[in-house]
């Protein structure tokens, strides 16, 4: 099939990027997003917490939309049909549940892109997976025998009426703690330094809130340095001299990290300093009508939905001045 634009991954930026697509006069038939889940914006779906509020000002981002879409503070639920309302309206098409395998420049600058279920080729294509691919795991080894009591995330498996520790110290420990809270457990928290810096406001009153209330326990400047089995319990052991605690469940919200090694695949340049991939003008990277849009391009601040929709209008506008005709 040969296509005006290939997008790989429906989350907000891909989805975005295909908007803006089509509203600068790219035929809608032209554009095809492959997403590798089964559902678009798989990361919100798997990691926000049901009554999570999505804040459009997200880790202090402004909240100006410069592209065609844009969000106020909306609920989870409104969030993804504002998003399934994007994709209908400009009648996008994505493909689910289809990975990329292989992608190649050839030698008229368009690209050749191979997936378990076909192959493309497009004239621009754009890579908006996220950083949530992979989320980051800590450096010591997890027995095996601990298999289904250590999560990476909250919605693989119900987590209910248990002791449950949660370690890591950004939104998304504290949105954990919140949600695991609701659903019957008894919850502590372990962050490896004193306060809470990297927290927006909402997270940090109502963690307080619980900690108050003496619903959930902060184990402040404790660093995990191992788990055993204990029985049908987790134990944790701290590096510093705190008496290690036993757990029903571990939950790590420990970030996500690029998946580096998809990009390094694809050839694309890095930094040599901070190891991030390097993007130009426009979000394009090294190889010529190769585009990051979205968390992937964020650097290690990190991004929001408003700044992966910005990021991809700012693409658009390099793509229409030097790849397809289109306007902007
Ligand atoms: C817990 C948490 C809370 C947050 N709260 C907010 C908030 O309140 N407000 C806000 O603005 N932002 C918030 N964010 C940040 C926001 O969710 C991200 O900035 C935004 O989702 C980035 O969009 P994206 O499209 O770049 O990536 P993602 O949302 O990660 O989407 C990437 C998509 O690509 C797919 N994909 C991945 N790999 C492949 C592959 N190889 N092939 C095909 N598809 C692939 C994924 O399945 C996914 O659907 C939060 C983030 C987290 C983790």
């Amino acid at each position: 099939m040969s296509l005006e634009m290939l997008i790989i991954g429906a989350g907000p930026a891909g989805i975005s990027m295909g908007v803006e697509a089509v509203a600068s006069g790219i035929e809608s038939e032209k554009v095809l997003i492959l997403e590798k889940a089964p559902e678009h914006s798989y990361m919100i779906r798997k990691f926000y917490p049901d009554q999570k509020l999505v804040t459009a000002n997200y880790k202090g981002q402004a909240a100006v939309c410069n592209g065609v879409m844009c969000i106020p503070d909306y609920s989870k639920s409104e969030t993804l049909s504002y998003l399934d309302q994007a994709i209908e309206k400009h009648k996008i098409k994505v493909n689910y549940q289809e990975t990329v395998w292989k992608l190649e420049q050839l030698k008229d600058g368009s690209f050749f892109v191979s997936s378990d279920k076909g192959e493309y080729q497009t004239k621009t294509c754009i890579i908006a997976i996220g950083m949530m691919g992979k989320p980051n795991k800590p450096d010591y080894k997890i027995p095996g025998d601990l298999k289904g009591k250590v999560h990476f995330d909250i919605t693989s498996q119900k987590i209910e009426n248990s002791k449950v520790l949660v370690v890591g110290g950004g939104d998304s420990a504290s949105e954990y703690v919140q949600y695991l809270s609701q659903e019957g457990n008894s919850v502590d928290l372990s962050y490896r330094k004193d306060s809470f810096g990297r927290m927006n406001e909402i997270n940090i009153n109502s963690l307080m809130a619980l900690n108050e209330r003496g619903e959930t326990e902060l184990v402040l400047n404790s660093n995990v340095c191992e788990l055993k089995s204990n029985g049908e319990m987790v134990e944790v052991i701290f590096k510093e001299e705190i008496k290690s605690r036993l757990y029903e469940h571990v939950v790590y919200a420990l970030g996500g990290s690029t998946p580096k090694n998809f990009l390094k695949l694809l050839k694309i340049e890095f930094t040599g300093e901070d190891d991030q991939p390097v993007v130009k003008d426009g979000y394009e990277t090294s190889i010529p009508g190769l585009f990051l849009v979205g968390d992937l391009s964020a650097g290690k601040r990190g991004g929001s939905i408003i700044s992966a929709f910005n990021s991809s209008h700012e693409a658009m506008k390099k793509i229409c001045t030097d790849y397809l005709t289109c306007k902007i």
